[in-house]
């Protein structure tokens, strides 16, 4: 497909910025989605969101009310005259939500990853033939090709209207956000597509309440379109993602802090290359600093067993292999052999120290 072509996208009602969608993880009951919708409307939100069928990691959490709560959704739209939104995964979803006039669909995380369901889902806006806007979250991993491709797949099937979402990258162990921004890569797409929209979801980036206007933030900093924030009128008993829920209320309060920036568009690309430089540097620094704490545990492992710090063998093996690993990826040998001599001196400095203690 022809990149520029999915450029067009969202029509003018969604473009300013920035656009916010908000609304509970779940549709858990006709009076918790009028309720939680009634006072996002009277705090000017314009767009709700809601989960009727909820993928969950095991079997036993909340799988979602299922159709039933699509009639709460056409109450929300009737009663307080917001868009409503929700997540589909298959045909049957589509359908389902297209025939009760849910505005726009969005397509989850864990869907976005299978090919096989994204074509499943296009194969049905098809057959609907109408040009709904639909928001493609990024896949579970972090793989752009894998994003593009999903999203190319629905502009195959005729939707214009066609958005992003950047929810974070899953990951193993303990870290502070429950799904890593990596915002490189939103990065990279907005300059693979210009035009696209793309949202920020800090609600499941974050996993927690108290990071959600900083990441909202630093969305705005970098340009996105939107935000889509769960919001929830009791967000301690929610049935899902209770702990990144907030009450409208808070919302309210997050969205009041917000500073909205002024971009200039000529260095608009230039930028965003600059913002992907910034993140790769931290993430240079970040694996400088983990090797440096592995190399401290072998130091301690050669004071234990008395062995010597250097083993020229072992030195001379890496780095003949990394100059050949380096020039598969396009470096050169001397850029190579300089960055691993600074760090093998460092290592060794920092083992020294260790064994001396
Ligand atoms: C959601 O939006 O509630 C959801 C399930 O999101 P994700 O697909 O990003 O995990
Ligand atoms: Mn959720």
């Amino acid at each position: 497909m022809i990149m520029e072509d999915l450029q067009q996208l969202l029509p003018e009602m969604y473009m300013k910025r920035p656009i916010i969608i908000a609304g509970p993880c779940s549709v858990e009951s006709e009076k918790q989605v009028l309720t939680t919708a009634k006072e996002l409307a009277s705090n000017g939100i314009k767009i709700f969101r809601g989960g009727i069928w909820k993928p969950r990691t095991s079997p036993g959490g909340f799988e979602g009310v299922g159709a039933q709560g699509l009639p709460w959704m056409k109450k929300v739209k009737e009663e307080t005259g917001m868009l409503v939104a929700t997540e589909v995964a298959n045909r049957n979803h589509v359908e389902l939500a297209l025939a009760v006039d849910i505005d726009i669909l969005w397509i989850g995380a864990r869907t976005s990853a299978n090919p096989f369901a994204m074509q499943e889902i296009a194969d049905a806006l098809k057959d609907y033939g109408k040009d709904v806007p639909v928001l493609v979250k990024n896949p579970v991993n972090p793989d752009l090709e894998l994003w593009i491709g999903a999203m190319q797949r629905i502009y195959n099937a005729g939707i214009r209207k066609l958005g992003a979402i950047h929810r974070g990258f899953s990951t193993y162990g303990k870290h502070l956000y429950r799904n890593l921004p990596q915002w490189h890569i939103p990065i990279e797409l907005q300059r693979r597509m210009p035009n696209l929209p793309i949202f920020c979801d800090p609600s499941h980036i974050a996993g927690k309440r108290e990071l959600i206007a900083s990441l909202s933030q630093q969305a705005l900093d970098m340009n996105f379109a939107g935000l889509i924030i769960e919001s929830h009128c009791d967000p301690d008993v929610a049935l899902s993602d209770k702990n990144q829920q907030v009450t409208p209320e808070v919302l309210n309060l997050i969205l009041n802090t917000l500073v909205l920036r002024d971009k200039s568009t000529t260095t608009e690309n230039l930028t965003l290359l600059r913002q992907q430089i910034d993140h790769i540097n931290d993430e240079i620094l970040e694996l400088l600093a983990k090797r440096m704490r592995v190399t401290s545990e072998i130091g301690q492992f050669k004071k234990e067993h008395d062995m010597p710090v250097i083993q020229q063998a072992r030195y001379n093996d890496l780095m003949e292999h990394l100059v050949k690993s380096g020039e598969e990826l396009g470096l050169a040998p001397d850029f190579v052999r300089t960055i691993l001599a600074a760090i093998h001196e460092e290592s060794v400095r920092k083992q020294i120290e260790i064994v001396n203690r």
